[in-house]
């Protein structure tokens, strides 16, 4: 989730005044700084890594949203912050070892830590100790240190420091760099300010010995293993030791003192801190698959899979890896449009024995897709309709996941109406869900109802902060309706009015943030 090299000079720009104007002044209100967590994540949608993937999203929802209880039930995060902030985490293919926290309550994670983890409670005790660096202010804490720069500057340097971190990934052990921004997106931070943008985002020891404190009593709160944060630590350790091509900038913002691991195995108590493994968690395996899937999509990343998967191979395999190893496969066969392939794989999966019902969930997802694929519309419909093990509560929620799918379906089986009133049903009850809107204009646009169309998808643009795209759009939907372009289902004067005041609302905030920036 950060800058290529097509994207590094907008990422320039941004330092300057296309961020909101913060002033002087050093103490950072929660309002403020959501303002510049909204310019920020504005360019990281951008980004070709963003990544929107349904069944990904439900699986880090389902470990984010009990850590958000649970600060809440501590008083860790104060109703004020609730409200102010955003509490969102964007993904990134980015195989990179990394997450962080940004202001106004944004996080980044990327598919190079998901494909890492093994448990639940690992990625948790990621999760935790990043929400806590923000429940706890540690942004406003640390720049009401520094005086000499404005948070705006700060923002800027943000995104220039992920574009560096980026582009530094893509150089392999020999120093071979394949991305022609690296150059440009180093010479971003080797100036004068470049040390000053490192000290900008690390926090101080203290800081961290903070986030992981909060972050394990939260995730403790939450249910998840405390063991999860030692075998994390542990586990990050012994990877960045093994591969030292530079891929792991959690650690280099994150350094694994021995303090930091001593720290955590005393709250964890004795009788648990030794080396007793947490039970096999197969929800995380699969979702490490289908993580690492995503962050080496290329040719022979995506063959590799294979060889994991033959007879002699697989049996050696514990249950759980076995199911992660085919699962991981035939997403890959599905990628390299090996159709026949990916759908024996999926068959093989759902035949690994003693699989907890998530599984099943998953293979339907998966079955569907490939199906989807090879445009074999019939069977998706089929697939999508067949009942399942009913879920027990342990298991992720794929909710969301199964609505946008079937929403899909039903859109390439002709009946994008019904499509079109679940996903109308979800806005409502999630105003926020940037893929739902993106495909309630999709069912719009099948239905043949191109104003409602533009409007999703210009309300879409807006929750991504692009606000000039949201107005072109509207303009243009504008522009249907004086030429009476109304589509299969004649004219709707409400969809047309509110296409009038969402237009006048953005015209007024584009209006307030160029006098903002005066
Ligand atoms: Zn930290």
């Amino acid at each position: 989730m950060a800058a290529t090299a097509q994207t590094t000079p907008v990422l320039v720009k941004a330092s300057g005044p296309s961020l909101p104007d913060l002033g002087d002044g050093t103490a950072i209100s929660p309002a403020i700084e959501r303002k510049l967590g909204d310019s920020i994540v504005r360019s990281l949608y951008r980004d070709p890594d963003y990544l929107d993937d349904p069944v990904m999203t439900d699986y880090v929802q389902s470990l984010w949203q009990p850590l958000l209880k649970a600060a809440r039930a501590r008083g860790d995060l104060r109703p004020d912050l609730d409200d102010a902030f955003a509490w969102e985490i964007l993904l990134s293919r980015e195989r990179d070892v990394n997450a962080f926290a940004l202001p106004g309550g944004y996080f980044g994670l990327y598919m190079g830590l998901v494909g890492l983890v093994q448990t639940r409670d690992e990625l948790a005790s990621v999760l935790g100790h990043e929400m806590s660096h923000v429940t706890q202010r540690h942004f406003a804490r640390k720049t009401d240190n520094d005086a000499a720069r404005t948070p705006w500057m700060i923002g800027g340097m943000i995104l220039g420091m992920i574009a560096a971190s980026k582009t530094q990934s893509s150089c392999n052990a020999l120093n071979q760099c394949t991305n022609s921004g690296y150059d440009a997106a180093n010479a971003l931070i080797m100036g004068s300010q470049g040390l000053a943008v490192q000290s900008s985002l690390n926090y101080s020891r203290d800081m961290e010995r903070e986030a992981d404190r909060t972050g394990f009593g939260v995730a403790s709160e939450a249910g998840f293993a405390p063991q999860g944060f030692v075998s994390m630590f542990e586990k990050l350790q012994l990877s960045s030791r093994n591969n030292d091509s530079g891929g792991f900038p959690y650690l280099r913002s994150h350094p694994l003192s021995t303090d930091r691991i001593a720290d955590m195995q005393g709250r964890i108590g004795v009788e648990q801190s030794g080396s007793k493994p947490l039970a096999s968690d197969w929800q995380a395996l699969l979702m490490a698959a289908r993580a690492r899937v995503f962050a080496d999509s290329g040719v022979d990343g995506l063959q590799r899979w294979q060889a994991d998967v033959q007879p002699a191979v697989l049996s050696a395999k514990a249950p759980a890896q076995q199911a992660a190893a085919l699962y991981g496969a035939a997403l890959a066969a599905m990628r390299l449009r090996a159709y026949g392939q990916a759908a024996a794989l999926a068959m093989q999966l759902s035949t690994v024995s003693a699989a907890p019902p998530v599984v099943d969930r998953l293979v339907r997802l998966l079955r569907t897709d490939i199906a989807l694929a090879q445009d074999q519309v019939d069977v998706a419909v089929a697939t999508v309709a067949a009942p399942v093990r009913a879920a027990d509560a342990k298991d992720m929620s794929l909710d969301r996941s199964e609505l946008l799918q079937r929403a899909q379906v039903q859109v390439r089986a002709n009946d994008a109406g019904r499509a079109a009133t679940a996903l109308y049903l979800w806005t409502v009850d999630h105003p926020r869900d940037l893929g739902a809107w993106r495909a309630l204009g999709a069912a719009y646009e099948a239905q043949g109802r191109p104003v409602a169309a533009i409007r999703a998808q210009a309300q879409a643009d807006g929750l991504q902060y692009d606000w000039n795209a949201a107005l072109g759009r509207l303009r243009a939907a504008q522009d249907l309706v004086r030429q009476g372009q109304w589509g299969a289902f004649g004219p709707d004067h409400i969809e047309a009015s509110i296409v009038d005041t969402r237009a006048r609302e953005i015209v007024q905030l584009l209006r307030e943030q160029a006098n903002q920036q005066r």
